[in-house]
């Protein structure tokens, strides 16, 4: 008899948690299946270089196909559970609802950009997690270039002229460094907007930066940007988001038609419609081996899962930690179906790196710091390794390597994806 083993989503938890399960399940023992809505994996950590262009957008994804053996790949949107009958319910990708039965399910549905109730935001705002986002950001600093360029008002200026990011965690620093300095570099090309200047402004609501390393080397990232001309705002959050500008907690009336909202995630809202427990934050709540509580064949992992960090309270929503969990949770359903033995999810982060675009970088291993060039260094390699699919390292080698001698892209491509109407 086989066992049917369900995984929902397939980003960077689901991804590996599948192919874990590939290797130690016998092909006759289970049946793989991974419900994810596109057909690729998304490196996010890449994907302020695919904003910035240093990389390829399609280069920061993985076609999961590529990657997958025997796993059967369902595209669509896991929409609803019933625990009692061990059963998902599958919005499949090109219509119609399933329902796909499972002995053993894990939820690693990811997250989404966490919203606060500010007026105007979700009309007027980016997020920053996802290719879309990424790609969009990018097409607008060209086109307001474009536009300021040829503009002769000085309002309208000001206003395509100015980027303001909300958020100071490192996926929000790392997007505001890397399209600064894409910025800066494409200004050659634009002489009457050059003239105007540009503001690239950095909104945070706490006292200080990038809570996720250690104070000297968050002044250290402050002091890079500031050198840049980049303003910071601590202590400062939004009242207001309009088409044409936006309004702080200090009062200050920012003109810019850019707003990129990159304040925190929030567990995937679809958990809600479950059936699972969640805690206060909207995550499924795991025990140190990942099994959701209450839910003998249920596990979560990844930024929609609580589980215990052994450093204590619960892991942080980093990359870092779904790829290890993916595995663990993998044996451990294994495990459950009687092959091999369960274990407790033990891993500790000893690194992390904050990406600040020109060749520089800060972060930690251990207890060793670094900053500028040789952590820059380090944190490419790490992600070297860690990028799934050979044909994809080999292609960002590639991309950074052509990006060196030559001019930045400034190919606008937002219409290209709006075909003109026939007739
Ligand atoms: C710009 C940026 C930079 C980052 N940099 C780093 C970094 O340098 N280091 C680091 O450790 N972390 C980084 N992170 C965080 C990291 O990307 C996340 O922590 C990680 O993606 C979490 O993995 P996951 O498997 O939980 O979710 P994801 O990787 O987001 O995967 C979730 C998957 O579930 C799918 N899905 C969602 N809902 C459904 C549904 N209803 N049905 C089916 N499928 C569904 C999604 O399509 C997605 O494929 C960064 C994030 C961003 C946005």
């Amino acid at each position: 008899m086989a066992w049917n083993v369900v995984i929902a989503g397939g980003g960077f938890g689901g991804l590996s948690a599948a192919r874990e399960l590939e290797k130690v399940m016998p092909k006759q023992s289970a049946r793989l299946m991974l419900v994810n809505e596109t057909n690729y994996a998304t490196y996010a950590p890449f994907l302020p270089e695919a904003a910035a262009g240093t990389l390829e957008p399609r280069h920061v994804v993985t076609p999961l196909r590529d990657i997958l053996k025997r796993t059967y790949l369902r595209l669509g949107e896991i929409v609803g559970h019933d625990p009692a009958a061990k059963t998902v319910e599958l919005a499949a990708k090109g219509g119609g609802n399933e329902t796909i039965p499972y002995d053993q399910l894990l939820l690693s549905l990811g997250s989404v950009s966490r919203v606060l109730p500010i007026p105007g935001l979700t009309d007027h705002a980016f997020g920053f997690k996802g290719l879309a986002d990424a790609i969009s950001l990018r097409n607008r600093v060209v086109e307001n270039l474009e536009l300021a360029n040829a503009t002769n008002e000085h309002q309208r200026r000001e206003e395509l002229l100015t980027f303001v990011f909300v958020g100071g965690g490192y996926a929000g620093l790392e997007a505001l460094a890397e399209l600064q300095d894409f910025a800066a570099d494409a200004m050659d090309s634009y002489p009457r907007a050059r003239l105007h200047g540009m503001r690239w402004i950095l909104v945070e609501a706490a006292p200080r930066v990038l809570p996720e390393i250690d104070q000297d080397l968050a002044d250290y990232a402050l002091r890079e940007l500031r050198g840049r001309g980049i303003e910071i705002k601590l202590e400062t959050t939004l009242n207001e988001v309009a088409a044409d500008s936006v309004t702080l907690t200090s009062g200050e009336v920012i003109p810019t038609n850019t707003v990129v909202w990159t304040a925190g995630v929030a567990p995937a809202p679809i958990l809600k419609q479950l059936n699972v427990p969640l805690d206060e934050r909207g995550r499924v709540p795991v025990d140190d081996h990942l099994r959701v509580q209450g839910l003998d064949s249920v596990w979560a992992i990844g930024d929609c899962a609580a589980a215990p960090d052994p450093r204590g309270g619960t892991c942080p929503p980093t990359a870092q930690h779904a790829v290890r969990q993916g595995p663990v949770a993998a044996r451990n359903i294994a495990a459950e179906l009687g092959i091999g033995t369960a274990e407790p999810f033990t891993y500790r982060s000893e690194a992390s790196f904050v990406n600040l675009g020109r060749y520089k970088a800060v972060g930690r291993i251990g207890d060793r710091k670094l900053r500028g060039f040789p952590a820059w260094f380090l944190a490419r390699t790490y992600h070297m390794s860690q990028i799934p699919g050979y044909s994809r390292k080999a292609h960002a080698i590639l991309d950074w390597t052509a990006s060196m001698p030559f001019k930045r892209d400034i190919a606008e491509l937002g219409s290209a994806t709006r075909p003109k109407r026939l007739g």
